[in-house]
């Protein structure tokens, strides 16, 4: 039986291959008892800057590679770093301790900072802070110098040096214990097209071993046996040869097979996933998710801060619209310092229900908004509404931040429906709304009471059910009858099965993680509203999950 590792993926694709451990070296210090640690460090710093130096000459490096080497190089030869570095040595602190603790303080720094590519730094100066400690205190970094062929690398972290050296050539993918979205490894390992999740804690978990890394789905299966490989192989070739027929429509306008235009965003939550939109040919944003802007900051960020970051992302739209959702703190994503410690935080205070509790931080958000859509076309998206009496208070406040800042842009305003009470409560709301937004991650939590989170309930919250259709369906007759624009920003946009059934439903608008952005608009082009109505009407009278999968799975397959 094959085993399965759920991950979280910054970088997409499938790979094949087998996994190559990289355990930082032998812990041996190689200096047992440090006689001059100053001289140490100021060699070794000395000894990277010259291998940067030499690394930025290899020829095959574009100029953002060169500038990322360059940028490290700079660092390591700032005369106030190694200051910094002397100072805690000579407070009682090992070269290589007094090297983390100072590369830790300036990451610190760097993350703070307003422009949005410095504060991405913070994250590689981190790295190179561990990196340098490491070979400080003998460690080494245990990086091959040549991988055997489909090597899958395991490795706790990498420096962007570190990956420009490694040897590509048969590298297929790469599991991380620490990363994120936004770093620039995940940047280089995108444009690399190389296949990465990040599992906190695979070298324990994992051993040397076949296995198929796949991450769209964000899961690592290892093999047991020949069986379970030729599988893998199978799984590979099909997933190839679909790639290849879904990025041949990548260029073309999002449309139905008869014509119809459907109106595709992206789902971002970070300034340089902005470049996405005109890299998959897609028609703006349609959910950025402010909160992951800020969530490695601690603190909800001053009005300055979000208005340089959402004007950052505006910038690179090319006059398309960005649809901001204000701040999804809370539940899962918590911010150090709101301090939230509640028994249930799914149901707690999350989203909305905070920036409401906390009206003076709220319209922080709304005036960085309300500055920007003086600019650029943006529209408001208000997270977990549930009650018409949430809506009146955030508008209020939208109206208070306008007169105080004596600006009345055109600023569209939805609300996420996440929630049964939004779905049963929307006529009470559609007169004062421009637009409405199914979040079906969270409204399909809230519908079957399981938590998304949680993977011991993960049968009780199924992406699909006959519940959650009929929900949508009744969801979508009533954004009809009301004359509300309806669009659908949860993961189930990205999933080919339900894309005919949304459609059916008369749904035009969609917002998706851009990376699936081939695959559905190969899809639409393969829908018919007569076929996708009739198939709508099976689905509406299944009554078990397995029964509409089927229906489903026998449709995508034809
Ligand atoms: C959703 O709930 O479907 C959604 C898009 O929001 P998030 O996943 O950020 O909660
Ligand atoms: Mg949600």
């Amino acid at each position: 039986m094959s085993k399965v590792f759920t991950a979280f993926a910054i970088s997409p694709g499938l790979a094949l291959g087998t996994l190559h451990l990289c355990r930082p070296g032998p812990q041996v210090r190689t200096a047992p008892l440090d006689s001059d640690p100053k001289r140490r460090v100021q060699a070794q710093l000395t000894k990277e800057c010259d291998a940067l130096a030499q690394l930025a000459q290899r020829p095959d490096l574009s100029e953002s590679q060169r500038a990322l080497l360059e940028a490290d190089r700079l660092l390591l030869e700032d005369p106030e770093l190694h200051d910094a570095i002397f100072e805690q040595i000579d407070g009682g602190m090992s070269a290589d301790e007094a090297c983390q603790r100072v590369f830790a303080d300036y990451a610190r720094q760097f993350e703070q900072l307003d422009d949005p590519h410095l504060a991405h730094r913070g994250r590689d100066i981190f790295c190179l802070g561990e990196r340098l400690a490491s070979r400080l205190s003998g460690m080494g970094h245990g990086l091959p110098e040549q991988l055997d062929e489909d090597t899958l690398l395991v490795v706790p972290d990498l420096t962007a040096a570190e990956f420009i050296r490694l040897p590509k050539t048969h590298l297929c993918g790469v599991v991380l214990e620490r990363g994120n979205v936004d770093d620039h490894l995940a940047i280089l390992l995108r444009s690399a097209g190389i296949p990465t999740l990040v599992m906190p804690d695979a070298l324990t978990r994992l051993s040397t071993q076949s296995g198929l890394l796949d991450a769209d789905k964000g899961q690592l299966t290892l093999a047991t046996n020949g069986e379970d490989l030729a599988l893998f192989r199978d799984t590979l070739a099909q997933w190839q040869q679909r790639r290849e027929k879904h990025l041949a429509c990548l260029a073309d306008p999002a449309a139905t097979a008869e014509g119809e235009p459907v109106w595709l965003g992206a789902n971002i939550g970070s300034v340089e996933e902005a470049e996405k939109v005109g890299q998959h040919h897609l028609d703006g944003i349609g959910l950025l998710r402010s909160e992951f802007l800020y969530m490695a900051e601690g603190d909800w960020p001053n009005e300055a801060r979000q208005y340089s970051l959402y004007r950052a992302i505006a910038q690179q739209l090319n006059g398309t619209p960005l649809v901001i959702r204000t701040f999804d703190f809370g539940a899962d994503k918590a911010l150090p310092g709101l301090n939230l410690i509640e028994a249930n935080p799914a149901l707690g205070q999350r989203a909305i229900r905070l920036g409401l509790a906390q009206p003076e931080r709220l319209k922080t958000q709304l005036a960085a908004i309300v500055r920007l859509a003086m600019e650029y076309p943006v529209k408001l998206l208000l997270p977990m509404i549930s009650l018409p009496e949430e809506l009146d208070g955030v508008l209020t406040l939208l109206d208070e931040v306008k007169v105080e800042l004596a600006m009345n842009p055109t600023l569209p305003v939805g609300i996420m429906v996440e929630t049964p009470a939004a779905v049963l409560m929307l006529d009470a709301m559609a007169a004062r709304l421009d637009f409405a937004s199914v979040g079906t991650n969270d409204l399909a939590q809230y519908c079957y009471a399981a938590d998304r989170n949680n993977a011991s309930v993960s049968p009780h919250y199924p992406q699909l059910s006959p519940a959650l259709i009929r929900l949508l369906h009744q969801l979508s007759r009533q954004a009809k009858a009301l004359d509300l624009p309806l669009s659908l920003c949860g993961e189930l946009a990205s999933e080919p099965r339900a894309l005919p059934l949304l459609l059916a439903m008369g749904l035009r608008s969609f917002s998706i993680t851009p990376v699936r952005t081939a695959e559905i608009k190969y899809q639409l082009r393969q829908y018919r509203q007569n076929d996708g109505k009739a198939l709508l009407a099976k689905a509406l009278a299944c009554t078990h999950k397995r029964d509409l999968l089927t229906l489903l799975n026998d449709c995508v397959s034809r």
